[in-house]
């Protein structure tokens, strides 16, 4: 299959704009001028069901759905559209929603790495033993858009791709020789895997020649929304052979898919695909948000995680969908969450127990919702710390917060585990 690629244009050449009910297509005219859309052929002939949209899981995962706005702004571009608005006039207006729905991602200033007083542009670290990377190429684009993704913002941004991401590949070494404490070196962006295997080469070599750096890490979701970049595309083989090269130098390459659902693991390709990368040695462990009308049932979780399992891929995280959109539609309550998480651990093989969840994930740290407890007749979420910033001494801490069957938020919690460290000299 060759890659063809279709945006909220090219989309409506397609047979499959004309499926879509009526409504929909006015929802996805509207909103795509708002949002970026990017589908591909894979995606609309072999994972959508065009018999099911709009309840279609896979749909709702690519499309953009009404409540993504607030219904003032809805029915404002409504009305811009009823009267026959060419998409110049409509910009400013559609510019201005753009601005109100940026999505606030909560930064900890000490996550940016200095080196001599200057700050490390594309470089990112919130836990002691990672550093995130950003090269430039690698923050463009990804085979297809999800829904629900809050790094929208800097798709089609250039300048935004500027403040964010590093060009020449040796920005960040010298940083990391003069901390060999970090072992994990994160390649991530909007999807890495995008990128030719010879352009993540340049930014992967000088990293490989660090002794301490022990594992790399792609975060991609190439094997769900392309999986032929792995098969049959011209530059497959030479990203195999990158992933054995990576190992050959002694690391550890770990391949972190992104899976939101079981389709996605349905096709043969996608099993060619993780077969081919697992014989070069990667390990492949999952992660992916619990998605409200996505995978928010344990069905779903059962689905996932079993197909996980039969292709040898270990689970990993599943995460609180991220609250980032103000009028954001995707999280489901956090009871919810709890109860679909541990029911479908009930019901799936010992192997699927190696995945963590519901865990809220942002810049800051990485938290469990691991049960609720009873104290004097009061029901409290309990909340563990499972990585925080290097500056704070939450890691590992416990937390109640007071129990919501409906709440979608525990709340600000870099405040709630920001627990100072305490000095050595002063634990004497
Ligand atoms: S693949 Fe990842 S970065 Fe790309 S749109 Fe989906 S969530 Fe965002």
């Amino acid at each position: 299959m060759i890659f063809k690629s279709f945006n909220n244009k090219t989309f409506k050449n397609t047979p499959y704009y004309d499926r879509l009910p009526e409504g929909e297509r006015e929802v996805f005219d509207i909103l795509s001028t708002v949002f970026h859309f990017k589908a591909n052929n894979y995606v609309l002939e072999h994972l959508i069901n065009w018999d099911e949209v709009p309840e279609d899981p896979i749909y709702k995962l690519i499309f953009p759905r009404k409540e993504m706005l607030s219904a003032f702004d809805f029915e404002h571009l409504k009305q811009l559209f009823q009267l026959g608005m060419d998409a110049k006039t409509r910009n400013s207006f559609v510019q201005a929603v753009r601005k109100k729905m940026h999505p606030e991602v909560k930064h900890a200033d000490t996550g940016y790495p200095e080196m001599d007083g200057k700050i490390i542009t594309g470089a990112y670290r919130n836990f002691p033993t990672i550093l995130n990377l950003f090269p430039d190429p690698m923050v463009k684009t990804c085979h297809a858009y999800c829904s629900y993704c809050f790094r929208w913002v800097a798709f089609d941004n250039v300048e935004a791709q500027k403040k964010t991401a590093y060009r020449d590949p040796y920005d960040p070494i010298p940083y990391l020789k003069a901390n060999p404490e970090i072992t994990d070196v994160l390649f991530t962006g909007a999807d890495p895997l995008v990128l030719t295997a010879s352009k993540i080469k340049e930014y992967i070599d000088p990293v490989l020649e660090i002794e301490s750096v022990q594992v790399i890490r792609f975060n991609s979701k190439a094997l769900a929304w392309w999986p032929y970049r792995f098969t049959t595309d011209k530059d497959a083989e030479p990203l195999l052979e990158l992933f054995e090269y990576i190992q050959s130098k002694g690391k550890h390459l770990n391949f972190c898919a992104h899976f939101t659902h079981a389709r996605e693991l349905e096709n043969d390709v996608v099993k060619e695909a993780i077969q081919r990368i697992r014989q070069t040695g990667a390990v492949i462990r999952c992660q992916g948000p619990l998605v409200k009308g996505i995978n928010d049932t344990p069905k779903d979780l059962i689905a996932l995680w079993k197909h996980q399992i039969a292709n040898g891929l270990v689970p990993y995280y599943l995460f609180v969908e991220a609250d980032h959109n103000p009028e954001s539609c995707f999280r489901v309550p956090l009871a919810e969450a709890l109860r679909v998480f541990q029911e479908a651990q009930k019901e799936t093989s010992g192997l699927a127990r190696t995945v963590r969840g519901p865990v809220f994930m942002n810049d800051l740290n990485r938290v469990l919702l691991d049960g609720v407890t009873e104290i004097n007749g009061e029901k409290y979420f309990v909340l563990k710390s499972l990585q925080s910033p290097p500056e704070t001494d939450g890691e590992g801490k416990i937390k109640l917060i007071p129990y919501d069957e409906h709440t979608k938020s525990a709340g600000d919690l870099f405040e709630l585990f920001k627990e100072e460290k305490v000095p050595l000299a002063q634990m004497h």
